[in-house]
């Protein structure tokens, strides 16, 4: 298991682009209502997930998604991963939108930036791993999810 830290210096990396046709009207956009949230989050996740495994040729792996309060996450994390090599199955877990302390889009940024850190330790999966190295990987699989969504993020904007 691998579980990803709060932090806060992630909010400004992304803009709001890729969201835009979730459901809202350009004409005029409305705020989702804390009792759509949850539904738009986890539909919103679950297309990021499947962009993401493909992307990372994880599609072999059966990988689930559960949106977790913050009571049944360990201290200080935002988000953790299991998962069988035999079964080639793993569960991610992110924390619910409305644990956070940041507007709902931001909080859905954040959830897919976690959705992202945590395939990415689906991908080291088979590599040795020593305490040591634990930390390392944190930071690592940090660096790469953010320059990952920066990339995709450019790449949503230069598309007409
Ligand atoms: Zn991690």
């Amino acid at each position: 298991m691998s579980g990803r830290w709060f932090r806060n210096s992630f909010f400004s990396i992304l803009g709001v682009t890729v969201f835009a046709g979730v459901g809202r009207s350009p004409a005029a956009p409305r705020y989702p209502t804390p009792s759509e949230q949850p539904v738009l989050a986890q539909d919103y996740l679950h297309n990021r997930l499947k962009l993401w495994q493909g992307i990372l040729h994880l599609d072999t792996w059966n990988v689930t998604l559960e949106v977790t309060p913050r009571a049944e996450l360990r201290t200080g994390t935002v988000g953790n991963i299991r998962w069988d090599d035999e079964q080639k199955s793993a569960r991610i877990r992110v924390l619910q939108a409305s644990d956070y302390e940041v507007p709902f889009y931001s909080a859905l940024e954040d959830m897919e930036f976690t959705v992202l850190h945590e395939l990415l330790h689906l991908e080291l999966a088979a590599l040795p791993r020593t305490d040591e190295s634990r930390v390392e990987e944190e930071h690592a699989v940090d660096r790469m999810a953010a320059a990952l969504l920066q990339l995709q993020s450019t790449s949503t904007r230069a598309t007409p």
